[in-house]
């Protein structure tokens, strides 16, 4: 595989931006090697700067639902561009898309608009602390919820995986307010929420966890999780950055048949564009400045192209939910791929599949919540993820991420992934 032109753009990225990438795990550096360099995408494909072709399995990191430049997404984009790109004042489709969003996701009655998942969820947790009057909340280890400072406390993802769990720059007044519990055990919330009586004003989890390698919360863990927060007072959010729109229409609230009091939505939203949004309950959301006193506010926030990309996404799935069935269908054709495989080279290692979101951690025992993710072996991955990439296939470049497989995926492309994947363990493993 010939790599030269990304080979030469990485040194000379490297001295214009820090890392030479604009997001840290782009940079390859949990698997070694170096990045390649995107240059188009079209359906389930990408190609780089030296016009090698690759079936894409991360999407954008989710956002590709349809696979890249779907025509619908085109035409809204190219149809809002004609008329401009951003007013600063409000706009008729900003009122479309927020009702269109209450359809899709019943607990979510009002919703703000914003420009990144990270946005999302800072202004869920000051609205919860200014709904509640409380100021602490619970996260969990291994969650990802962006970059705000008080989130970075054994965050997941890429400070997960660069072995950075907490940043420099993160002051100990913003660690002292986040509180931390363990995935799937309700002892330890109850155990925190006690010790700080009348002080958490909210609790936010990934309900289907994506950012330590896909790892579901159990229901049942769920729904104590959702009473406990209905016996204190505590805002219970939903992080669906990730699932939303992704494992279902109505995201992993659906699925897992749980309401929460906030939402935060990213990725699937803006078609492709840079657009988050936070949403739930009336009550908390008319906290939200104009309407309450919880200042919360954007420049660019719903401005029409980014609100047209994610309106032609959001109303796609609307009109089409037969995709969920298809999208179902595929990624069973793939995780029953890669356990065959497993199977006929001796191994059992663990694949966590939640609708289009998979992943495989070099580890054979159970993967159910954050110590045991971190046992795989990721040293093995990144070998595994070069030989994939060889043969023409691009994974997330760290363990802990999620696999996303698209409507555009064909038959052919799953049954070619197979096959790398089965030589690629050998290759690993050999
Ligand atoms: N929450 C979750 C669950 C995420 O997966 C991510 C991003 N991967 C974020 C929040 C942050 O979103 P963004 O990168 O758009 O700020």
């Amino acid at each position: 595989m010939n790599t030269t032109k990304s080979k030469q753009l990485f040194e000379k990225a490297k001295r214009y931006i820090p890392g030479g990438v604009n997001s840290p795990v782009r940079a390859f550096k949990s698997v070694g090697g170096e990045p390649i360099f995107i240059e188009r995408g079209s359906g389930s494909k990408f190609y780089d700067a030296d016009g090698n072709e690759y079936i894409d399995y991360i999407g954008s990191w989710g956002p590709h639902l349809f696979g890249h430049n779907p025509p619908f997404i085109k035409k809204a984009l190219a149809e809002a561009f004609e008329k401009g790109t951003s007013f600063g004042a409000p706009t008729e489709l900003e009122v479309r898309m927020a009702q269109l969003i209450t359809e899709l996701v019943p607990s979510v009655e009002m919703v703000r608009m914003v420009n990144s998942g990270t946005e999302a969820t800072m202004s869920a947790i000051r609205t919860a602390r200014g709904y509640t009057n409380k100021e602490k909340f619970i996260k969990f280890e291994g969650c990802y919820h962006g970059h705000a400072d008080y989130f970075l406390i054994k965050a997941g993802s890429g400070a997960l995986t660069l072995g950075v769990p907490t940043s420099p720059g993160v002051t100990k007044g913003n660690a002292a307010d986040t509180l931390l519990a363990d995935f799937n055990d309700i002892e330890s919330v109850k155990k925190l929420v006690y010790a700080n009586k009348n002080n958490v004003a909210a609790i936010i989890i990934e309900p289907i966890a994506g950012n330590m390698g896909v790892v579901k919360a159990d229901e049942s863990f769920l729904v104590e999780l959702r009473n406990l927060c209905n016996e204190e007072n505590i805002v219970l959010i939903f992080d669906e950055v990730m699932t939303g729109f992704r494992v279902a229409a109505g995201g992993a609230q659906e699925i897992l048949g749980i309401k929460p009091d906030l939402t935060t939505f990213g990725k699937i939203i803006g078609g492709g564009l840079p657009v988050g949004a936070f949403g739930g309950k009336r009550e908390i959301m008319e906290m939200v400045a104009p309407a309450g006193p919880v200042y919360q506010a954007g420049t660019l926030s719903g401005n029409p192209l980014a609100m047209a990309a994610g309106y032609a996404a959001l109303s796609y799935i609307k009109e089409h939910p037969e995709i969920y069935v298809q999208l179902e269908k595929s990624s069973i054709y793939l995780e029953n791929g890669f356990k065959e495989n497993l199977k006929a080279i001796g191994k059992n290692y663990a694949m966590n599949r939640v609708g289009s979101m998979m992943s495989m951690f070099f580890i054979e025992e159970p993967v159910n919540d954050f110590k045991s993710a971190v046992k795989s072996d990721t040293a093995l991955y990144g070998k595994y993820f070069h030989e994939m990439l060889k043969r023409g296939i691009y994974l997330a470049p760290a363990q802990f991420e999620a696999l996303f497989i698209s409507t555009a995926h064909t038959k052919e492309d799953l049954d070619k992934t197979i096959n790398a994947h089965k030589e690629s363990l050998v290759a690993v493993l050999k």
